[in-house]
């Protein structure tokens, strides 16, 4: 059985980055950057005015109240034909550039106008007042994004402020999914036969995929025949850049991916010493990482959150592959194999000092309904055995806490 760190660090080793490819901006969300972004102009381009008001020369308004010549109006998106000079000043909308010979605006609130070309300005401004100076957000040359970045909506913004319309980024990836095991009833079968179940992990690992930013290509359901296997195999790894299979991955009878991949592919490692999702095999058909999950829902995740979303965001080109872990206070003991890293489904306390997270529902590995109403795993790594209440954990966030509904249904 070898170390879920050893494991983790040998598929990551094994992915390949894909391609990278010019992608229109719209196109972009969750994918990695394959370049450094470096801002070819500055954001503003230009001074602008931060607020309606009047341009002023600052000195003009020392002494205010003081009544000026307003030459134009300036709306957002075009140029002062005039240039301010002393006496004089012009309307200006937020956004504008800053006329010729203007250094302050004062706020339209702070003014008077009884006609339609003069106004009283009636409070002082000092130089630099309300104008947005250029480059005050991103300066020409700057580091905008570094290679790695995954994207998300602020970036795509960002990207396009500095004019980046088809950012060169790695391709996105396509992801072939199927479950396998007779037992299992699609979601639309009219009823559930004598011994069947939903099969629910293929809507489980198409939304963790959805979320992650592949293309999901759904293969179905297969059964526990070699044969069916073997073919679905071979058309999942023609046509995705990783394959994601559930069930049949342990020590049955009917355990036939396994034994399917081995015909076809081969197989890396299989089993790792966690819990749960101790059986799970890596290997590759043809150059196709192939990512053999367990069968119960549960192991399911955690072998997806440990091993197919570091792969995968690897594959995409992102640099940050592991979601946020810290530490937390555990406010009942949990109960550990000290021969592996346990991951115990745990919901956050607001504690008085510092999160607190209890262990949350039963710990099954089948237990779909504790996962789904919990916030994080807390991982108790190898060698610690049993952890006491009042224990310092380490706690690894698959959701906000804030993010659950109060009717949510707890399981357990
Ligand atoms: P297996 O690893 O194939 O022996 O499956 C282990 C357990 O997970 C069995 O109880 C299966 O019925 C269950 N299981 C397998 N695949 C699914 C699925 N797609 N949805 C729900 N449960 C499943
Ligand atoms: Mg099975």
């Amino acid at each position: 059985m070898r170390p879920l760190a050893d494991a983790q660090r040998e598929i990551l080793a094994a992915m390949e980055q894909l391609p990278a490819i010019s992608v229109p901006l719209g196109e972009c969300l969750g994918l990695a950057l394959a370049d450094d972004v470096v801002a070819s102009h500055a954001v503003p381009p230009f001074e602008n005015s931060a607020m309606d008001g009047f341009a002023v020369r600052a000195a003009d308004v020392a002494s205010a109240p003081v009544t000026l010549a307003v030459l134009e109006d300036l709306p957002a998106g075009s140029v002062a034909r005039s240039v301010i000079t002393s006496g004089t000043t012009i309307k200006i909308m937020t956004g504008a550039p800053m006329p010729d010979g203007a250094d302050a605006v004062v706020i339209v609130e702070d003014s008077e106008s009884h006609e339609d070309d003069v106004v009283t300005l009636l409070e002082p401004a000092l130089p630099g007042d309300h104008v947005r100076r250029a480059g005050g957000d991103i300066e020409e040359g700057a580091m905008v994004l570094p290679a790695g970045a995954r994207l998300n909506p602020m970036h795509l913004g960002l990207l396009a402020s500095v004019g980046v319309g088809s950012p060169v980024v790695v391709k996105r990836p396509t992801v072939a999914v199927f479950s396998t095991g007779d037992e299992l009833a699609p979601i639309d079968a009219p009823a559930l036969r004598p011994g069947t179940i939903h099969d629910s992990n293929r809507p489980m690992l198409i939304g963790a995929l959805t979320e992650l930013g592949v293309d999901v290509l759904d293969l179905g359901i297969v059964p526990d025949d070699v044969r069916l296997l073997r073919s679905v195999l071979g058309e999942a790894a023609s046509n995705a850049d990783a394959v994601v299979t559930s069930g049949g991955v342990s020590m049955g009878e009917y355990d036939l991916v396994k034994e399917a991949l081995t015909e076809v592919g081969q197989v890396e490692f299989w089993k790792v010493a966690m819990q749960p999702a101790k059986p799970f095999a890596f290997g590759f058909l043809g150059c196709t990482p192939l990512f053999g999950l367990p069968g119960n829902p549960v192991s399911v995740m955690v072998a997806f959150e440990q091993f197919v979303r570091p792969a995968l965001l690897r594959r995409m080109g992102a640099t940050r592959l592991f979601r946020r872990r810290t530490t937390a206070v555990l406010s009942t003991p949990i109960t550990s194999s000290p021969e592996k890293t346990v991951f115990v489904r745990v919901r956050a306390e607001p504690g008085s000092s510092g999160v607190k997270v209890i262990p949350f529902g039963r710990q099954g590995s089948n237990i779909l309904s504790a996962l789904a109403a919990a916030d994080a795993f807390a991982v108790v790594p190898p060698g610690v055995g049993d952890v006491a209440a009042g224990a310092t954990v380490e706690v690894e966030w698959f959701r906000s806490p804030e993010a659950r509904t109060r009717q949510e249904v707890l399981g357990g």
